[in-house]
C-alpha cells in the first residue's frame, strides 16, 4: 500500500518525466535559445497561491516572466525587510531591465482572510504568517473595521484590491525602481485575477477604478 506522501511525490515526478520525454522536445529550440541568458520583459509579483499559473493565464513562455511569489503577493517597503523580494525587486529592475512590474492579486486570497484574523489564536503558531502580513496592514484599514466574520468574496475582493494597491505604493519606496521610473523606463501596473472566471482587471492607483484587459488594450490602440 503506498501512503499519501509516496503518491504525490509520484505525481509529480511522472509530471517530469513527462516533461523531459515530451514538452522539452516540443519546445527545444526555445529552451536551447535560452540557454545562455535570459531576458525578461516583466517583473510578476503574486501571490504563492497555487490556483495562479502566471505564464498560463499571461500566455507567456519560459524566459518572459520573471517572477516573484509570497503569501499575499507583498512588497515591503524599502528597509523594513531587506531580503528575497527586495533582492529581486533590484535585480530585475537595474540587472535585467524590466520594462514593467505587475503585482497581482486574486480572488479567494488567504492572506487577505488571515489579514482580518491575525490577533486570532489560530496565528499563535505562525508567528511569520502574522509578521509578514503586517505589510498589508495599511489595506485593511482602508475598508474600516473588519472582522473574520464580515469576509464574504465581495469584502475578500476589495481587500485584495487595495493590497495591490498598497504593494504598488510600496514598490515606489525601493530605490531602483524609484531611478527607473524616473528615467521612463519602467511602468507599474496592479492586477486582480478572479480565478473562478479567469476575468483579470487592472487596477488604476489614480483613480483606484478597475478596468478591463479590453480597455486597456484599446487605450493602447492595440490591434484585436
Ligand atoms: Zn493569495
Amino acid at each position: 500500500m503506498k501512503s499519501e506522501i509516496e503518491k504525490s511525490l509520484i505525481t509529480l515526478l511522472k509530471g517530469v518525466q513527462h516533461f523531459d520525454n515530451e514538452v522539452f522536445v516540443e519546445h527545444k529550440e526555445l529552451f536551447e535559445k535560452l540557454a545562455s541568458s535570459q531576458s525578461p520583459s516583466t517583473l510578476f509579483i503574486t501571490c504563492s497561491d497555487s490556483r495562479i499559473n502566471p505564464s498560463m493565464i499571461t500566455q507567456t513562455e519560459p524566459g518572459e516572466l520573471f517572477i516573484v511569489r509570497n503569501v499575499g503577493n507583498i512588497v515591503p517597503p524599502y528597509g523594513e525587510m531587506l531580503g528575497g523580494v527586495s533582492s529581486a525587486i533590484e535585480y530585475a529592475v537595474l540587472a535585467l531591465k524590466v520594462q514593467h512590474v505587475v503585482v497581482c492579486g486574486h480572488s479567494n486570497c488567504g492572506a487577505m482572510n488571515a489579514l482580518c484574523d491575525l490577533s486570532s489564536p489560530k496565528f499563535d503558531t505562525m508567528p511569520t504568517v502574522r509578521r509578514w502580513l503586517r505589510n498589508a496592514e495599511a489595506a485593511r484599514a482602508t475598508l474600516g473595521p473588519l472582522e473574520a466574520k464580515d469576509m464574504g468574496p465581495e469584502t475578500v475582493r476589495e481587500l485584495a484590491e487595495q493590497n495591490v494597491l498598497l504593494q504598488l505604493a510600496h514598490l515606489r519606496t525601493h530605490p531602483a525602481v524609484v531611478g527607473a521610473l524616473s528615467r521612463g523606463e519602467l511602468a507599474l501596473q496592479g492586477w486582480f485575477y478572479e480565478i473562478g472566471t479567469g476575468q483579470i482587471v487592472i487596477l488604476d492607483e489614480q483613480t483606484r477604478k478597475t478596468r478591463s484587459v479590453d480597455e486597456a488594450l484599446a487605450e493602447l490602440h492595440a490591434e484585436a
